[in-house]
């Protein structure tokens, strides 16, 4: 009992010793959970009964390694189950993404050719009116088909209130539209690689299984960059399926980075926001703690938790509002917190 008492006498010394130590630097880290990079899965033509391999193959794949995708619906093409199942996945994490009404697109592909009865309002607004009326949710992202798209249509989505962003689209092909994002990309312009069997118009090469899928997420690791993999079905009837065993060595891949702390994998609505939020929500530090700056129009537009980087002599406790964080140590007196700018201060117990 004695022992007890000493130990509970000495608890507020050993509290207030922890409070003693200052907060020397906040800021936020280029990507959730100070991961060197960021990487996003997709899979288009959901609902096309020809990617019937994203269903059957690729998402339980992913499911059973815990992460999750984002799926292009092609709004038309949705029967009842359809519908029934997006909206599971939209609970589950998974962000389905505008892939139009028809898929008709505004170009050939190939011959860059205006597509005859293209209308931009039914293919893009319709489809996401039809989205909302079945499910609920508003698409906050688009991927063109065959990612092309005039200068107008690309114009009319940024104007949308719900679009936080698009995957990169031209009306001419010069080769700039596959590649890597920075932290301070255009949300409008979202680099891609698409899948394709023998790398053709891959930026990549086939090697061992998963070779070409492997090597645009390790690019992110290697170059402190978000990637965005474009693929169709897996296993299945679709434009340069994917096999399964390229895909089931590429989820391997990710589940291995990002347990690894070196890999973030995000839908591409997260990502958007995570880097808009770093960018317009600056951070600061205060006598009490931390202060977010939330006065600029996109902060509290774009707003999501964010992971922050201090430096500290020893473990900071830290609180915002009535909510205790999580710190975790990340060596050389560095320290790591999720904290949401829209919360109000972080304070320093
Ligand atoms: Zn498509």
């Amino acid at each position: 009992m004695r022992t007890i008492a000493l130990l509970a006498g000495l608890l507020p010394v050993l509290a207030s010793a922890a409070q003693a130590a200052p907060l020397t630097s906040v800021s936020i880290t280029p990507w959730r959970g100070d991961a060197r990079g960021a990487h996003t899965i997709a899979h288009d033509d959901y609902c096309s009964p020809g990617v019937s391999g994203i269903e059957k193959n690729a998402l339980p794949i992913l499911e059973a390694r815990g992460l999750k995708a984002a799926v292009g619906v092609i709004g038309k093409e949705c029967k009842p189950a359809d519908w029934a199942r997006l909206k599971e996945l939209i609970a589950k994490g998974y962000e389905p993404f505008n892939h139009t009404l028809s898929h008709s697109g505004e170009l050939e592909a190939g011959t860059l050719a205006a597509v005859k009865g293209w209308d931009a309002k039914r293919e893009i607004l319709d489809a996401h009116a039809l989205m909302l009326e079945k499910t609920g949710y508003r698409f906050s992202f688009i991927g063109y088909p065959f990612d092309l798209a005039s200068p107008e249509t690309r114009a009319m989505v940024k104007q949308q209130p719900d679009y936080l962003g698009a995957r990169a689209a031209k009306h001419l092909y010069d080769g700039s539209m596959a590649g890597l994002n920075t932290d301070e990309g255009d949300p409008y312009f979202v680099k891609w690689d698409v899948y394709w069997t023998d790398g053709k118009w891959s930026l990549y090469k086939p090697g061992a299984a998963g070779s070409i899928l492997i090597q645009h997420a390790e690019a992110a690791i290697n170059s402190g960059s978000w990637t965005f993999r474009t693929m169709h079905g897996v296993a299945d009837g679709s434009w340069e399926a994917v096999p399964l065993a390229e895909y089931t060595a590429y989820a391997d891949y990710l589940k291995q980075q990002a347990d690894a702390g070196k890999l973030w994998i995000a839908t591409p609505t997260e990502v958007i926001r995570y880097r808009e939020t770093r960018r317009y929500c600056s951070v600061k530090l205060d006598s009490k703690g931390i202060q977010f700056d939330t006065s600029a129009t996109d902060c509290k537009r774009y707003a999501i938790p964010v992971t922050l980087a201090i430096t500290a002599a020893s473990a900071p406790v830290l609180q915002q509002g009535s909510k205790k964080l999580a710190v975790k140590a990340a060596g050389d007196k560095r320290w790591l917190v999720e904290a949401d700018p829209l919360a109000g201060p972080v304070l320093v117990q």
